[in-house]
């Protein structure tokens, strides 16, 4: 069974923000749940490094372009390690290897009879990197980023959108394609006005890119260059990986949608390859009621957030917060609060009694006692792996915090360091039957919370419950083991100071 997921590339001429993490984090969970339940994963992302953003940014600090892409693609490594992003890949479109599945991929689209040679004259975002039609342009303002443009006109390949049209709206309202589903209608209409597209720019203007194959006056466009990254990663044209084409999942946030769920859906159907099967865009992140910009200084620094809370805690706070798809607010106060009441309260402190009580009166283990199958876990169980299943992750985190709350009702309850003084065997039921239900939640909560549910199941004796390499099935889960050799976790989540 395979299963292939993608992020964006990202641009090197940024540092990689808030935004980047949670598309990135949101595929890493797909990735892990996919893993544990036995697919074979290819989860790609990397960096997009073509193009007159790059250029001009390169240009301002005085160094060549692949120099700055050299430079900043290792930020994006390093936060994604930091992060425990378990990509399989990371591919930068300066790779040759891409560079070359582009050109024959170009070549493939001109002999299929899509593309002709014309004229562009229109308004121009140098930041967009697009052409926007005057009816779009206020004040001679960018409709996307709200940059002044300019008028632009010059010769230009364009790639006929007219073939396309109609299969590609049929498939838009027939699958699953599109999610979440309130944005199909967004993209139908978008659809439905879509000109043709110009794919390639004077290589006067923008000389940082791939040269169109027998036209070097010209190089590709960016967009074009960079969707390609989806299939080049896996070797188009003839590479071994070819076969886990089409994508199951591309992630992206809502602003790039277009591009998505329009223009490479039609650039695939002219080569012959298949269109991905979902792109799931989400939507954006606020920092305290305020879109994030550089202009405003508010752009929340992944690296800081993670370094004062730890990656689990970013991993978990993003998908509990908001439904995923829709726009969330950010702020430190919001995030110490899911740390605080969430994570350190009702897990970190479930955790602490549990394992603690266990290891001062059960060093020998727990055992297996008379264990009754408990319908709970089940029901619970699922139902996670429904909304896993349909990336619906905040959900997800509600089937799992309802078994952390039942388990803190069950310790105070039957409340076992009572129990212990008269009856040692009850005592010992009560602490394997929380045992157990504690190994449900961390398989479950195991694709957010990578190193904390990792450092609990070693204190449990159960790491090979979270072991990616071999699926787990039901049984696995929920089936009861002879007996927990239990040692403390210590305290999970520490009180943050400041
Ligand atoms: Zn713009």
């Amino acid at each position: 069974m395979k299963f292939y997921i993608t992020t964006p590339i990202y641009y090197v001429n940024d540092k990689p923000h808030i935004g980047h993490a949670y598309t990135t984090i949101a595929a890493d969970i797909l990735a892990r749940f996919k893993r544990l339940m036995g697919y074979n994963v290819f989860f790609l992302t990397g960096t997009d490094e073509h193009g007159k953003k790059i250029e001009k940014a390169a240009e301002e600090l005085k160094i060549s372009p692949k120099e700055l892409a050299d430079k900043n693609h290792i930020i994006f490594k390093e936060l994604w390690e930091k992060l425990d992003i378990s990509y399989s890949k990371f591919i930068r479109t300066t790779d040759p290897e891409h560079q070359e599945a582009v050109k024959v991929f170009w070549t493939k689209m001109v002999s299929s009879g899509t593309v002709y040679k014309g004229k562009y004259v229109g308004w121009y975002c140098i930041h967009c990197e697009s052409f926007f039609p005057s009816s779009q342009v206020k004040d001679g303002k960018c409709p996307s980023c709200g940059r002044a443009v300019d008028i632009l006109e010059e010769e230009s390949y364009f790639f006929s959108v007219k073939k396309f049209k109609e299969k590609l709206s049929k498939y838009i309202e027939t699958s699953n394609f599109i999610r979440p589903e309130f944005r199909k209608a967004e993209v139908l209409n978008a659809l439905k006005e879509i000109d043709d597209i110009s794919i390639s720019r004077s290589r006067e203007r923008v000389s940082w890119g791939i040269p169109v194959p027998g036209d070097d006056k010209f190089v590709i466009y960016v967009w074009v260059d960079a969707l390609i990254n989806y299939v080049s990663a896996l070797g188009y044209p003839n590479g071994d990986k070819m076969s886990f084409w089409p994508a199951d999942v591309h992630f992206i946030g809502k602003d790039i949608l277009k591009f998505h769920a329009i223009y490479w859906p039609m650039f695939l159907e002219a080569v012959g390859l298949e269109p991905p099967k979902t792109i799931f865009s989400h939507g954006w992140w606020r920092v305290e009621g305020k879109k994030m910009s550089k202009s405003l200084k508010n752009v929340v620094d992944p690296f800081e957030i993670a370094k004062l809370f730890g990656s689990d805690t970013l991993r978990f706070f993003m998908f509990r917060e908001i439904p995923f798809g829709r726009d969330g607010d950010f702020s430190e106060e919001a995030i110490r609060k899911r740390y605080e009441s969430n994570l350190a309260k009702d897990f970190g402190n479930l955790l602490l009694r549990v394992s603690k009580f266990a290891e001062n009166n059960f060093p020998e283990g727990v055992r297996k006692n008379f264990p009754s199958s408990n319908t709970e876990l089940e029901t619970a169980f699922d139902l996670w792996m429904e909304k896993m299943e349909n990336i619906d992750y905040f959900s997800a985190l509600d089937v799992i915090w309802n078994l952390v709350n039942l388990a803190n009702k069950l310790m105070d309850q039957k409340s076992p360091w009572n129990l212990i003084k008269h009856d040692r065997e009850k005592a010992e039921q009560v602490i394997y039957e929380l045992a157990h239900i504690i190994k449900v939640i961390i398989f479950m909560l195991y694709p957010f919370c990578v190193s904390t549910c990792r450092k609990v199941s070693h204190n449990f004796g159960i790491q090979w419950l979270l072991d990616e390499s071999s699926p787990k099935d039901k049984k696995d889960v929920l089936g009861f083991q002879e007996k927990f050799k239990i040692s403390s976790t210590g305290v999970l989540f520490p009180k943050i100071e400041g």
